[in-house]
């Protein structure tokens, strides 16, 4: 077995630079040299002689066999049986899920590590069981602690793109100060980056759904809040200050409640998690049935039948395809990937969704002849960890350039 590390070092040159933007782009997806090239945007001809290089040198190995991931042109280039770990965090609202895996194995390969409670008891709270939660996950994997190579971790708040801190007003339980991947790295004793849960869900879906690799995707995160991933290009857009894709955050009645951030009529006031349960619990007001307490439980309900449950997340389905067209209509992208726990209801949500969607989108972006589509996550609820562990991989070439810039 190959010692990973050893490979990750600071690069020096543009040779040793492509050799590790190529190993990275394999560790996070085995691939044809075509992809190859184009994910890591280094010409055919260069990764072509990087990877008869790093195969020469048994680092990299070729499957002529294989294409398991079914997008794949040609000959799958995989790592070499290798040391070496990374790990992906998504601390959500009530919940906290983390992946590890071996670098040289597919994303799929362990199940990923679930527990109840998350941000909503602060970051000092959260963040012992976090790392307990890792120790675990990497033990898992039949590798120890010290070959992790790289830690993300997926948060439901904006975070600056320059300063990698939280963009303010951070509403509570979180602080201005927390800063979720200096404090997590301390206590690993290893580099964490940190991103927006619904940017790592859009990078996860681009990474691992299958088909051909689409260029302009949005994933969207509707659990107890609502945010959206905007990948444009094969890149991820945070905008100026980290807060691009607050799609959560729109006005959709002008006369309608105030919402958490201070607006008014925000569209996760109409089907934030919250509001759904509350328009549950109002519509059985003295009945005796047993109201749902969480999206789960309301989803469960309306799939076994009940009128009330499947009317609200009908309603929802209809709410965000509004929505959905005002995006489609801006942004024009091949795919609306609907993740968190609303897209448990499945057809319930997404049927309505796209009629909305045919209703008030152009017909140039949405109608039959676009191509365009919406579908629940391919990753399920695992979609903001594993982009998270890709995020981390990713970083890699990152720190060593500002080693680099250091020096
Ligand atoms: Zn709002």
């Amino acid at each position: 077995m190959i010692e990973i590390r050893h490979h990750l070092g600071p690069a020096k040159g543009p040779r040793e630079s492509n050799r590790k933007r190529i190993l990275l782009a394999v560790m996070i997806r085995p691939d044809a040299q075509a992809d190859i090239a184009r994910r890591t945007r280094l010409s055919q001809g260069t990764v072509s002689k990087v990877v008869r290089e790093l195969a020469g040198e048994g680092v990299l190995e070729a499957d002529r066999e294989h294409d398991a991931e079914g997008r794949g042109r040609g000959a799958l280039v995989r790592l070499a049986p290798a040391y070496g770990v990374a790990v992906g965090v998504h601390l959500g609202f009530n919940h906290t899920t983390v992946v590890a895996r071996r670098v040289d194995q597919r994303h799929d390969i362990h199940p990923p590590l679930r527990a109840e409670g998350g941000a909503n008891r602060g970051l000092r709270q959260a963040l012992p069981a976090v790392e307990r939660m890792i120790r675990d996950a990497v033990e898992q994997t039949g590798l120890r602690q010290e070959h992790v190579v790289s830690v993300g971790i997926a948060v439901p708040r904006m975070v600056n793109p320059r300063t990698g801190g939280f963009t303010g007003p951070t509403l509570p339980p979180w602080s201005e100060g927390d800063n979720p991947a200096e404090e997590l790295g301390k206590r690993l004793g290893i580099r964490v980056v940190a991103d927006n849960d619904a940017n790592l869900g859009a990078l996860a879906e681009q990474t691992y759904a299958p088909g051909e690799p689409i260029e302009t995707l949005v994933y969207v995160k509707a659990s107890t809040g609502i945010g959206a991933g905007l990948i444009i290009g094969g890149n991820v857009v945070r905008g100026h200050t980290g807060a691009a894709g607050e799609i959560g955050h729109v006005t959709m009645d002008r006369n309608g409640i105030v919402c958490r951030c201070g607006g008014r009529g925000c569209l996760e006031t109409i089907i934030g998690s919250d509001f759904l349960l509350s328009q549950v619990k109002q519509a059985q007001t003295g009945n005796s049935v047993d109201v749902p307490v969480s999206l789960n439980a309301l989803v469960k309900n309306a799939e076994a039948g009940d009128a009330v449950c499947r009317r609200v997340l009908q309603d929802a389905g209809r709410m965000l395809g509004v929505a959905f067209a005002q995006l489609c209509n801006l942004l024009n992208p091949t795919r609306i990937v609907l993740g968190g726990q609303l897209a448990d209801g499945g057809e319930l949500v997404l049927e309505p969704c796209r009629e909305a969607l045919r209703r008030y989108g152009l017909r140039a972006a949405v109608g039959g002849e676009s191509g365009f589509d919406v579908r629940s996550a391919w990753l399920g609820t695992v979609a903001e960890a594993q982009g998270a562990l890709v995020l981390g991989l990713l970083s890699r070439q990152g720190a060593e350039e500002e080693a680099e810039e250091a020096s």
